[in-house]
């Protein structure tokens, strides 16, 4: 088979619940994924409660895991915000959720092929999808969901690849038995934060994001951990009592906030490919699912429905995906700026500490509702 419906580039969340959603509406679906299944991600692990019933819908089976319906927040020098979680979410690891949707794929006759996208062109109606290995697919359409950053926004010469993308993430797994169950903890440090949360196996996931400018004046992880990190009470005290479970912890760098278009060259952009939101809302990951749904039903429309064209397809889930996402975006860049200045950190805790329906309001609009799904 080298001939698509549709061809999805990336098999991360976004790309496998696309995959997974086309072809329970019986469409001849393929996915390219550059690494092979299960593998560990640079990733929080906490993922908002919005997503569970589409993936009930999916028949994707989920293991049982920890609710989590808490959050704290601290600032370099350890003052404390505790807020509910009005939805909540729960901690899953990517190893494990990732897995989840590619074997429902797998499962349902999803063609999964472990290739390197190297380019896509779109002529006469039709995309010629080419991979590393020299092969070349054809697709009808394309959805791009490649994550953050690659090869191909190069080659489409997006515009944010020409600007700065000054960030690191770096996790790791820990053991730390005394770590609550139901608890997300974000703490601040100078030029970044992290987050702990359990997961499906009850290890503690710390992940953090960092800038360049920060992370590059220690001379590794350790020592940014001892100088850095550690400077927040919090942090300290988690890493002195936790014991690390990965030999080394994974990064990722030129991590990018800017702006991306969520259509680019006939291309249906989803999940990170089509916008990242920062990290600190916790909502990427039902955002790259959700943003799948909403291409998958474009594309059910159009080929269910001669009246509608390719134009008013992209155009249709570019309006669509900018009513949804845009504003969660925009408050995530004012968020992120506010935390990361010292000053304007303190002083916004110390008013929000005072007012839970501010915090209450915050961590709505950086949310979305449950995703319904027909
Ligand atoms: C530090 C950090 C912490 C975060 N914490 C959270 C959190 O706690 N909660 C939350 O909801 N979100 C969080 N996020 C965001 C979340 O990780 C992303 O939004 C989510 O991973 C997006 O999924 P995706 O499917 O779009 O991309 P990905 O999961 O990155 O999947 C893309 C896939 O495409 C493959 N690929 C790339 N290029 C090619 C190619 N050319 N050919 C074939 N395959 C290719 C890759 O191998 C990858 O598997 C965090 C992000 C960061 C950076």
């Amino acid at each position: 088979m080298d001939s698509f419906d549709v061809i999805i580039v990336g098999g991360g969340l976004a790309g496998l619940t696309a995959a997974i959603h086309l072809k329970l509406k019986n469409y001849n679906v393929a996915v390219f994924e550059a690494r092979q299944y299960p593998h560990h991600k640079v990733c929080g692990e906490y993922v908002s409660n919005e997503v569970l019933p589409y993936m009930a819908f999916l028949g994707v089976l989920l293991p049982r895991t920890v609710q989590i319906n808490k959050m704290l927040f601290s600032t370099v020098n350890g003052k404390t915000l505790k807020a509910q979680l009005p939805l909540g979410g729960f901690g899953i690891s990517r190893y494990t959720f990732d897995n989840a949707l590619y074997i429902r794929a797998i499962a349902l006759g999803v063609f999964v092929i472990p290739e390197n996208v190297t380019s896509v062109e779109f002529e006469n109606d039709s995309f010629g999808v080419f991979t590393a290995s020299g092969k070349k697919y054809t697709g009808k359409f394309v959805i791009g969901a490649y994550g953050k950053r690659g090869i191909l926004d190069k080659e489409l010469q997006r515009e944010f690849i020409q600007k700065k993308s000054p960030w690191l993430g770096v996790k790791a797994h820990y053991k730390l038995d005394s770590f609550p169950d139901n608890l997300v903890a974000i703490h601040n440090f100078r030029g970044g934060y992290g987050g702990l949360s359990k997961t499906e196996s009850g290890a503690v996931n710390f992940c953090y994001l960092v800038s360049y400018d920060s992370f590059k004046k220690e001379k590794d992880v350790d020592s940014f951990n001892q100088n850095v990190i550690a400077k927040n009470p919090y942090l300290n005290n988690f890493l002195d009592n936790a014991e690390m479970l990965f030999d080394q912890p994974l990064a990722i760098g030129q991590i990018s906030f800017h702006k991306k278009k969520p259509v680019e060259e006939h291309i249906l952009m989803c999940g990170d490919t089509a916008g990242l939101i920062h990290p600190l809302c916790g909502n990427g990951m039902a955002m790259a699912i959700h943003s799948a749904k909403m291409a998958s039903e474009s594309l059910d429309v159009f080929f269910r429905n001669g009246s509608v064209n390719r134009h008013q397809l992209e155009s249709d889930y570019e309006r669509q995906w900018r009513q949804m996402f845009s504003r969660r975006l925009w408050l995530g860049r004012q968020l992120q700026r506010a935390l990361l200045n010292e000053k304007v950190s303190y002083m916004a805790m110390g008013i929000m500490a005072k007012s839970p329906y501010m915090v209450n309001m915050l961590i709505k609009n950086t949310h979305g509702q449950l995703i319904e799904c027909e």
